[in-house]
């Protein structure tokens, strides 16, 4: 399994563009890639992409965590240059696309073989539990259900080893004790803190980091 941060507020060099955003590639081994997340613009994320070596027709499909424009801004670009991508968004996003497969997403769902939907929780947000063999890694987007409530929801596939994404005010930091893998990204308020807490456990997210699981 890889995961390629996208789109996120920080960069690993300087010819990616940072954002207020987040957006992601998950990568396994029977799947056409997933993109989790679409950043805030289409520019930005179509660019950083070509800067990655992501070739945006590949995308097989899109997973949308929640309905903030810092999460959409970016959906309209991938949609024009892939016209067979498949969609996932929650029942909150509030509507398909036009012309594509879109499931609106509110239970639990599998997505591919590895690849697992938490469905919308707290009617907000989903995230993604995947399948690897040291255990789940959970790719969130903001995390306004809660980290702890999502790794609750994830943990239903199986024992939770790692996590990426905004954590937004998320602070109950004893949740993630346990974790051999903490990835703070974009809409973290406490990031600082986590990294502080747990430096053994923790990788800096940036825009170009690839995490190879
Ligand atoms: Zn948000
Ligand atoms: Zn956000």
């Amino acid at each position: 399994m890889r995961i390629t941060v996208i789109y996120d507020n920080e960069v690993s060099n300087r010819k990616l563009k940072p954002g207020w955003g987040f957006s992601s590639l998950v990568e396994t081994a029977n799947t056409p890639p997933i993109l989790f997340d679409a950043g805030a613009d289409s520019p930005t994320l179509l660019q950083n992409m070509k800067e990655l070596g992501i070739d945006p027709k590949r995308i097989g499909v899109i997973v949308i965590s929640h309905a903030h424009g810092d999460h959409t801004g970016g959906l309209p670009g991938i949609l024009e240059v892939n016209k067979e991508v498949e969609i996932y968004v929650p029942a909150s996003f509030g509507g398909t696309i036009p012309g594509r497969k879109a499931t609106t997403v509110t239970e639990p769902v599998r997505i591919s073989e590895e690849v697992y939907s938490t469905g919308e929780l707290r009617g907000v947000e989903q995230s993604l539990a995947i399948s690897t063999n040291k255990g789940i890694f959970v790719l969130v987007g903001c995390s306004h259900p809660g980290v702890d409530n999502i790794i609750d929801a994830a943990s239903r596939f199986g024992k939770v080893y790692g996590i990426l994404g905004g954590f937004h005010g998320f602070r109950y930091f004893e949740r993630l004790k346990g974790l051999s893998l903490i990835c703070p990204c974009h809409c973290t308020q406490y990031k600082s803190e986590i990294l502080k807490l747990f430096p053994q456990q923790c990788i800096k997210c940036e825009a170009g980091l690839v995490l190879e699981q």
